[in-house]
């Protein structure tokens, strides 16, 4: 697997979907924008300083970028 991460990647676990930054706090008008247009997803404003950086859009898996793309959470 590549550990090469750019953005608009694509999800390296259904291969089909992209991966988008996960913004957390409280939403802007400018982040929900981008929340809407599927550009971001929002991931509440519980941050415990150990969060995955990008979800899929499709499967909803999340990941950390550390050097390499690290699967977090897998629905
Ligand atoms: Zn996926």
């Amino acid at each position: 697997m590549s550990g090469t991460l750019r953005k608009g990647s694509t999800c390296p676990t259904c291969k089909k979907a992209k991966l988008v930054p996960i913004v957390y706090g409280l939403p802007t008008s400018d982040v929900a924008e981008r929340e809407g247009a599927r550009q971001i997803v929002l991931g509440g404003c519980c941050v415990t300083g150990n969060d995955p950086e990008l979800e899929c859009l499709g499967c909803e898996a999340r990941f950390m970028r550390d050097g390499d793309l690290v699967l977090i959470y897998e629905r």
